[in-house]
């Protein structure tokens, strides 16, 4: 295999890096299943894309975009699409290795896959935001479908995104088919309970986790990194169980109150203007946000916030992954050493991908179940998958997240095994 290759040479702290040294520590618990090991550490497929649209002011630009396939041993390949001016290759195949892992953990009948534009699309108008999918769509369309990729709303994409992708693969297809993407508007195949499904279940894995520490929720201080739609659901569940949100950062900038924010008004504005244009707190400098005292601390933004300084120094005694690869692996082992319990994003963020498992499985039996049933299904499968995990890390005395990829990754390798190489 060439050295040159980015997925064998990652850059250090590189997404990617960070996954790749996340598999490595699970190899000692895979037994003969090892052997299989290296088909983790490569994607399975990787497409590039150039993305020509006409711009309002009549030029054409051209952004840059990905589809990854990771794994595809335990069904189609599953995961998001991002819009982001930082999206790399590197990155993409990084979020599509972590997506087979978290299919897997929660068992889930679907491999890893992720896309992603290098774009800003607040730069965007409605118009140009509607071309770029589109065209990205119609690029990727050789290797999505309802059987064979499926992808999701993910950083800064929403159910209007989907239901462009949606209407555009169908075209192509010559018919409707809603299997192809989830996270679609309710009247599109869409389910209830989708957008809240990420914070909901980084609720029910928190609550369980802060249960099994002792600590009590109510009067808990949480401070969460990013309020979108996984940031802002999680803040309101806690905030509804009785804690208090005391520092809340997103990309306008860091806000601090020790006595609690009051959702209901930051929310409303957050989402406007972001979370510096609410009055109710005080404006720090974002560094500051890892001082903040608090019990539980929530990165629900990109990878790589919590390095090993911030590690260090917060005072946080469980974090709560609903980004994916918030962690780099020396600030892992600092959160360890310093007995802060890290509910890794492979489970904690799962609850998206779950109802989005839901959103499908409703489509192809054209029957769709109601919102409580919903819920209750996906607190089930969240708890159940938590739980064999925990038993995992207690028997093998490893953390939670190498405890996840043990249990997943025994479920993928086996499926490789038992399919056997090609030809
Ligand atoms: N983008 C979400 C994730 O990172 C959801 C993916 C999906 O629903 O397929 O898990």
């Amino acid at each position: 295999m060439s050295e040159k290759l980015s997925f064998v040479n990652p850059t250090a702290n590189s997404p990617w890096g960070t996954y790749l040294s996340q598999v490595d520590r699970v190899v000692p618990y895979l037994g003969p299943l090892a052997r299989w090991v290296e088909t983790l550490k490569r994607p399975k497929r990787a497409l590039i894309v150039d993305v020509p649209i006409e711009m309002d002011d009549g030029t054409i630009a051209h952004f840059e975009g990905y589809r990854v396939q990771h794994n595809m041993s335990r069904g189609p390949g599953k995961g998001g699409v991002r819009f982001h001016p930082d999206v790399t290759l590197e990155e993409v195949m990084a979020l599509s290795a972590w997506m087979t892992i978290k299919t897997a953990a929660v068992n889930l009948p679907y491999g890893g896959a992720k896309g992603g534009i290098r774009v800003d699309p607040k730069k965007l108008s409605l118009q140009e935001l509607e071309k770029i999918t589109r065209r990205y769509t119609s690029e990727i369309g050789i290797i999505i479908g309802p059987h064979t990729d499926i992808p999701a709303p993910d950083v800064n994409t929403n159910g209007q995104i989907m239901a462009w992708m949606m209407d555009t693969y169908s075209m192509n297809v010559g018919g409707t088919a809603t299997g192809v993407v989830t996270g679609k508007p309710l009247h599109l195949g869409g389910s209830l309970g989708r957008v809240k499904a990420t914070g909901r279940g980084v609720f029910v894995t928190g609550r369980e986790a802060a249960r099994r520490l002792g600590m009590d929720l109510r009067g808990a201080r949480i401070a969460v990194q990013g309020f979108g739609n996984v940031g802002s659901v999680a803040a309101e569940l806690f905030a509804e169980a009785g804690a208090k949100i005391v520092a809340v950062q997103d990309h306008t900038g860091t806000i601090v109150n020790t006595n609690g924010l009051d959702l209901s008004k930051l929310i409303p504005i957050a989402n406007k203007e972001g979370v510096i244009a609410f009055k109710g707190g005080d404006v720090v400098p974002n560094e500051a946000f890892w001082d903040t005292a608090c019990d539980i601390l929530i990165p629900a933004a990109l990878e790589g916030q919590i390095t090993a300084e911030r590690a260090q120094k917060t005072t946080a005694k469980l974090v709560l992954e609903g980004a994916n690869g918030p962690t780099v692996s020396s600030a892992d082992d600092i959160l360890a050493e310093r007995g802060v319990l890290v509910v890794p994003d492979v489970i904690c963020n799962a609850g998206g991908v779950t109802v989005s498992y839901f959103e499908w499985v409703q489509d192809f039996s054209s029957f769709f179940w109601d919102e409580d049933e919903i819920n209750v299904r996906l607190d089930r499968i969240m708890m159940n998958a938590l739980n064999q995990i925990w038993d995992t890390a207690d028997k093998h005395k490893i953390t939670l997240r190498t405890a996840t990829y043990a249990v997943a990754c025994e479920r993928i390798l086996m499926a490789r095994q038992e399919r056997g190489l090609y030809p």
